[in-house]
């Protein structure tokens, strides 16, 4: 990009959310816009030091419809123009975006561009909207080249004055500017009179890897439930969950730091499950913190009967790399040593 000092270009890809709606004065009602008229709306964009092209969903979604269908759509996308543009910013509704930019991050091997998710509470039409500053700021960032090359080559997601390694991402607020938030890994970069990037915690390319193309993985196999603990849970839950028919993973919403009941019944039909061939992962309901195995009694057995350790994962993230991993068709042991390894920087 910078060898001749072009304007670095973007790629937004809009898929829907609240960020693409403006308000119809008349009725009131929210309704998407063109996105292909953005400068008009938002004339700012043309003060910014690159070149921006859209491609928007025929038929924008709320983010509440996302689907494996859809994530292969928009990979699809930056994929095709991966060699074309020197950024990407991916639009979408805040509810599932964390679910959606974690796929994508599994999607792609070798991802060497920035890839920045973002959207916002109030729509983009809106007066008090926090969707024009997220917008920018994300093209900012997606534009942000050092000694030639990008700063940020991963995916991120961008929300209120913060960018986040988007696999480290929740979404904790359906009310405040401030949506999102990653327990277990710094900020890649913060918004303020400068935007300061963290150069230590974001992902680098090694030497090695520079030539390598980029890998576009897109069998995902969405055959997977999630199973959050309580106290007084029953057996016939679990067992309802184990006989799914065709479910091969299950992410185990434990207590604390991977702990479950020590009870027979609960432990043996865990064990059932895995022997089954379904893979169970161990991750914490809590919001930061991480799993570890063997820590209290109350997870010994899981850990011997061969539970997989989501380690300091996030459901949401857990849920899009048992997907990316089944749909690579491992072996049980390679599943499990996949899934402890941090393969997009998800996991510590
Ligand atoms: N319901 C909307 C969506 O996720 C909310 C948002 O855009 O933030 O599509």
């Amino acid at each position: 990009m910078s060898k001749n000092k072009k304007k670095p270009t973007i790629l937004i890809v809009y898929t829907g959310g609240t960020i693409g709606m403006v308000k119809d004065y008349k009725t009131g009602a929210l309704k998407a816009f063109d996105f292909s008229q953005i400068s008009s709306k938002i004339p700012e964009l043309q003060q910014l030091h690159c070149e921006i092209s859209t491609i928007s969903f025929e038929e924008p979604i709320d983010s509440s419809n996302m689907n494996v269908n859809y994530y292969v759509d928009i990979a699809q996308i930056i994929a095709d123009n991966y060699d074309k543009f020197d950024g990407f910013v991916v639009l979408t509704g805040s509810d599932t975006m964390s679910y959606t930019s974690s796929a994508i991050s599994f999607m792609f091997e070798n991802l060497q561009k920035p890839v920045i998710f973002t959207g916002s509470q109030l729509p983009i039409g809106d007066l008090r909207t926090d969707a024009k500053e997220n917008l920018i700021t994300s093209i900012q960032v997606a534009s942000t080249y050092k000694k030639g090359k990008p700063v940020v080559q991963e995916v991120g997601l961008y929300f209120e004055y913060k960018l986040y390694r988007a696999n480290r991402t929740t979404k904790i607020n359906a009310e405040q500017f401030e949506a999102f938030a990653s327990m277990n890994y710094p900020p890649l970069a913060i918004s303020g009179v400068h935007l300061n990037f963290d150069y230590p915690v974001l992902l680098k390319t090694s030497k090695e890897k520079e030539d390598k193309q980029l890998i576009f993985r897109k069998k995902l196999d969405n055959n997977v439930a999630i199973l959050k603990l309580f106290p007084g849970i029953t057996a016939s839950v679990v067992e309802s969950f184990i006989n799914i028919p065709n479910l091969k993973g299950i992410i185990l919403e434990t207590y604390g730091s991977g702990n479950a009941p020590t009870e027979k019944w609960f432990i043996n039909l865990i064990e059932k499950a895995i022997s089954k061939g379904i893979h169970i992962v161990n991750v914490t309901q809590c919001a930061g913190g991480s799993v570890i195995l063997g820590h209290y009694e109350t997870s010994s057995d899981l850990k011997r009967i061969g539970i997989i350790d989501g380690k300091d994962i996030t459901t949401e993230t857990a849920v899009a790399k048992m997907m990316y991993l089944l749909g690579e068709k491992l072996s049980k042991k390679e599943f499990k040593h996949y899934f402890e390894t941090s393969l997009r920087g998800e996991i510590n």
